[in-house]
């Protein structure tokens, strides 16, 4: 099947409230544009620089998406055109990208990055430094970020009840975020990518990203 045949028969099983990122990351200009013409406008890239070339050559109406672990140094050369960062895992990190884009004079929206899984390599808040996170004066005074929801990734396994619970868990956390904080834009929960995003829905989540099955293997 096509890049355009891909997307579009997950985009029409997808739940209306569910919002698609077709994930791009290391595939050419091109394949992007076979599935801008096939309607997709919002793209997920995890380097900071393919994602800026990218948005240079491609038309202006696509949002971009960052989905991968950013480095404070680089915040720089996304912040006038990012609009969501899904990966925000520290508070030096939220404190850099209040500050470019402020320098941009722009609101930059941000989803905070829970640990959920198992394994000790993936980024992420634990609840502890998110409560404090929320919770400290500094945060309420970022004037030009905005936490529109939480982002996650599960364990890479086979084991469907473990990928469930992790999920489950971020749903919860998500849940106890919204009804705790009188945060005006809370609403989006990322989590789900190819494999396992038909679970991550089951369980609540408002935002899939979406690779391979899109665009195929990298
Ligand atoms: C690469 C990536 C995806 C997409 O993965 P696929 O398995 O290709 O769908 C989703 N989320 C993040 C954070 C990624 O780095």
């Amino acid at each position: 099947m096509s890049i355009a045949q891909n997307l579009l028969s997950i985009k029409n099983n997808l739940p209306e409230q569910v919002t698609l990122v077709a994930v791009s990351k290391t595939k050419p200009v091109p394949d992007l544009m076979e599935a801008y013409e096939a309607g997709q406008r919002i793209f997920g890239e995890n380097k900071i620089q393919e994602m800026a070339e990218k948005w240079e050559q491609m038309p202006k109406d696509i949002q971009w998406h960052m989905i991968g672990h950013v480095q404070t140094n680089k915040v720089k050369f996304m912040a006038p055109f990012v609009s969501l960062v899904h990966g925000v895992d520290s508070f030096k990190l939220l404190k850099e990208i209040n500050k470019q884009a402020a320098k941009n004079e722009r609101v930059i929206d941000c989803l905070l990055q829970i640990h959920i899984a198992e394994e000790e390599t993936k980024f992420g808040l634990d609840e502890l430094e998110l409560d404090s996170l929320m919770e400290s004066n500094e945060f309420q005074e970022m004037k030009n970020i905005r936490i529109v929801g939480l982002m996650g990734m599960a364990t890479f396994t086979d084991n469907q009840n473990q990928i469930k619970k992790e999920f489950t868990h971020l749903k919860s956390v998500f849940n106890n975020l919204s009804s705790k904080n009188e945060l005006q834009h809370f609403s989006t929960l990322s989590m789900g990518m190819s494999g396992d995003f038909k679970l991550a829905i089951e369980c609540g989540s408002t935002m899939v990203r979406i690779g391979s099955s899109i665009f195929g293997t990298r």
